[in-house]
């Protein structure tokens, strides 16, 4: 029962993890990179130049290559139809450029084109930090290289690895102590899994490696899972965690549940987390009364700025409403939450007739109000809520 690959293969009977070259070191001709370039479809071209640009960013990001100047990277350009094209790229001093970067200021006023060889003459940069930002640059396109020359090879994006990276994720996300996994490498290959791209030989290597730690701890767990439900179930997780990952910032492994003042709540004990899970349960359910989604979107949306769902982190809210809006509390609402939240919740379904919730205390107190002659109402209530302001 190790591991629940039986469990796996009797879903998927006879598949079996593709081939793929366990590295990369060919330097490619410029000619190469063009024509591998051009022979990938419009998606692919636009996604590749994505990762090109967050690549490139994080590099400006994590050396501060420009720190001394006015500027920072916005943009990086490639011309594949150089010298032909008309009018092309040019640096700032009108030379005719292949590669290009776009610079913006620092307040965004202002941008600057610029070519790899002018960077110092007119950035006034140091010869130092332009041969930096040159190595930085064709680290990035070496990977670049990687993906160009798999694709031509033939490489696509690997399916049933990614259907064994998302098993990993559904059985980490149903473990009592889920791994943290790495949250970049999901987001890259669920990206370059929408186009159908090659995926790096390395992060080949990086999937097996966090499927073989989701396997290991399972075997801490001593291989027991309290549930592995039905191929549907793992099915619906799949598809969710390829578009959760690339729209949401949370998902089941996200700790932060609640929000600075919901925690302070918390820990002050004005509020357990069963009535808090209560309070969300009710909301989420209010919204059943709406036809149109995006009116409930806007309802639901308009409580997340005030007390009780402001406890919560906006990120988590976001999240379960959507999640909500899919499946209500179905089966699949649960799995695809964070296990602490998760489990919160349907302890907090259970006994959800046991934990008043402010409206039902509203409702108790509204049968008082209207034993009070209704011009006093009003100030009954706000003379209450002075005394309550005194007393905190
Ligand atoms: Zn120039």
């Amino acid at each position: 029962m190790a591991d629940y690959l039986e469990t796996y293969l009797t879903w998927y009977p006879n598949s079996k993890i593709e081939h793929y070259p366990q590295d990369f070191h060919t330097t490619l001709s410029s000619d190469a990179r063009s024509q591998y370039y051009q022979a990938l479809d419009l998606n692919q071209q636009q996604q590749l130049e994505l990762h090109r640009k967050y690549e490139l960013r994080s590099k400006f990001t994590t050396f501060d290559y420009l720190k001394d100047t006015q500027w920072q990277f916005d943009e990086y350009r490639v011309d594949y139809n150089y010298p032909k094209s008309e009018p092309g790229l040019r640096c700032k001093c009108g030379k005719k450029l292949k590669y290009q970067f776009v610079l913006i200021s620092k307040n965004k006023q202002k941008k600057m084109y610029l070519g790899m060889q002018h960077f110092s003459d007119h950035l006034g940069v140091s010869q130092k930090v332009a041969n930096e930002i040159k190595k930085g640059l064709s680290q990035v396109d070496f990977g670049i290289d990687e993906i160009l020359w798999l694709h031509h090879q033939k490489y696509q994006f690997p399916n049933e690895l990614w259907r064994r990276y998302c098993f990993a994720h559904y059985r980490n996300s149903l473990m009592k102590q889920p791994v943290k996994l790495n949250r970049q490498l999901l987001k890259r290959l669920a990206s370059f899994r929408q186009v159908d791209l090659p995926i790096y030989t390395v992060d080949f290597q990086l999937v097996l490696r966090e499927i073989a730690l989701v396997n290991k701890q399972l075997r801490v767990e001593g291989n027991q899972l309290k549930q592995i439900y039905q191929r549907e179930h793992f099915e619906a997780f799949a598809q969710d965690l390829a578009q959760d990952i690339l729209t949401f910032d949370f998902n089941y492994d996200s700790k932060r549940i609640f929000s600075a003042q919901g925690k302070k709540y918390l820990k002050n004990h004005s509020f357990t987390r069963e009535q808090l899970m209560s309070e969300l349960i009710e909301r989420l359910r209010q919204l059943d009364g709406f036809e149109d989604i995006s009116q409930k979107r806007t309802i639901f949306h308009t409580q997340t700025l005030h007390l009780p769902l402001a406890m919560f982190d906006e990120n988590c809210l976001a999240y379960a409403l959507e999640k909500y809006l899919q499946y209500g509390f179905r089966l699949n609402f649960f799995i695809s939450l964070p296990r602490s939240l998760r489990m919160a919740m349907q302890k907090a379904l259970k006994a959800q007739k046991a934990i008043p919730t402010v409206q039902s205390y509203a409702q108790e107190l509204q049968v008082h109000l209207n034993q009070i002659p209704k011009g006093y109402q009003k100030m009954v209530l706000e003379s209450l809520l002075r005394d309550l302001a005194a007393k905190n």
